[in-house]
């Protein structure tokens, strides 16, 4: 076994609640009186044009003390008006309230909440990724108490977990290449498919377009059709969140503490004309890639492997074997060929190569072409959001 030294790292996991009537009522009262806190901050903030915190702080707490807001929940009421500068809120609907570490603690599969009707230990329900992260978990920071559309309690738990520092040297380094086809490709050769994600995102936006046609007719804009269009962004949500959980788990899953993982940094690409086709342009925002690495990226520091970002210009163009870079080289969506050297293989294997590439792997005519091994990556989404 080797040892590594650790550290500390904050994640934010989302836990249902099964609060008993009395503790819902407990709740939604909660709730209500810190929105009516918050939207009193908010008034005297823009009264007096002041949204520092500390001076906020003076001019509004007694008055939120005075409104039944104990001394943690005005101090959280005021953080939340004071933080947005000049705010753009407009007003805050008594759908969640922030606790601190001395407001909210855990009580094995329970959490512990200061509420306006005294301490409450409401159970949570768990599954088995929640207990893990739990069990991990060197301290919990406090959270946020939110409430579902459907009247459904959260908790959102800010824990402290400990993982571990990479080692240093000896790691391989790992390519992943993101894209519409094939869900994500590894220069190790292995390749999530799932046109599913695609497919099933252009699915629920034609069945909302549908949808969308009737609420803007008044005359068909009934109640079935609101929940029917609710109950659809909902399952496509959740069929979302699923897929990139289980994508980014089946990643990790795969690598060593030590490793690298190397992936294309795509923020800003959205804005960008040229490279892809328009068609392409509109699939790249059904590709949520944004909260896709931000999932790796936790998942895999639990795991002591880095995460690394690396410019995308032309990694479907250039040759592993030799260099050459050009826009011929891809043949066409599925294959690469290079014009210079002759060198062909998997398109989506080429990328996921020069990505691991520049982030610093062996450097080019070095890497040996992979074989292709093509998994799913996704089933059947379960009912309920099971995690963050
Ligand atoms: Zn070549």
């Amino acid at each position: 076994m080797m040892c590594y030294n650790a550290f500390v790292q904050t994640l934010t996991l989302r836990c249902t609640l099964k609060p008993t009537p009395e503790q819902a009522a407990a709740l939604e009262e909660t709730v209500r009186r810190f929105a009516e806190g918050c939207n009193h901050a908010l008034r005297v903030a823009k009264e007096h044009g002041e949204f520092r915190r500390f001076r906020l702080h003076h001019l509004v707490y007694n008055d939120l003390r005075s409104m039944g807001l104990s001394a943690n929940l005005a101090v959280q009421a005021i953080a939340r008006v004071g933080r947005k500068k000049g705010s753009r809120a407009k007003f805050y609907q008594p759908t969640s309230c922030t606790f601190d570490a001395r407001t909210l603690s855990l009580r094995g599969e329970s959490v512990s909440l200061t509420t306006v009707s005294g301490r409450m230990v409401i159970p949570m329900r768990l599954g088995n990724y929640q207990r893990g992260l739990l069990a991990r978990a060197k301290s919990v920071q406090g959270g946020v108490l939110t409430r579902g559309p459907k009247g459904k309690w959260y908790i959102h738990l800010s824990l402290r977990v400990e993982t571990p520092e990479p080692p240093t040297g000896g790691g391989k380094v790992v390519g992943v290449d993101l894209g519409q086809k094939a869900l994500a490709t590894l220069s190790t050769g292995v390749q999530f498919s799932g046109g599913s994600l695609k497919g099933k995102r252009l699915h629920y936006l034609k069945k909302r377009a549908e949808v969308r046609g009737k609420l803007d007719r008044p005359f068909e804009r009934t109640r079935g059709v609101k929940r029917l269009w609710a109950r659809l962004t909902g399952r496509e949500a959740r069929f979302v969140n699923h897929t990139l959980h289980t994508l980014a788990r089946r990643i990790v899953d795969g690598l060593e503490p030590g490793d690298t993982l190397a992936i294309e940094d795509l923020t800003g690409l959205r804005g960008r004309t040229t490279k892809r086709g328009s068609t392409e342009r509109h699939l790249h925002h059904l590709w949520p890639y944004a909260r896709f690495r931000s999932l790796l990226e936790y998942k895999a520091a639990l795991k002591g492997v880095r995460v690394v970002a690396v410019d995308p210009r032309h990694t479907s163009q250039g040759c592993p074997r030799c260099g050459h870079t050009a826009r011929e080289n891809r043949r066409s969506q599925a294959l690469f060929r290079c014009t210079a050297c002759g060198f062909q293989h998997n398109a989506d294997w080429v990328a996921a190569t020069n990505i691991a590439q520049r982030a610093g792997s062996m450097g080019v005519g070095r890497s040996k072409p992979a074989r292709i091994l093509r998994v799913s990556s996704v089933h059947r989404p379960p009912l309920e959001s099971p995690r963050l």
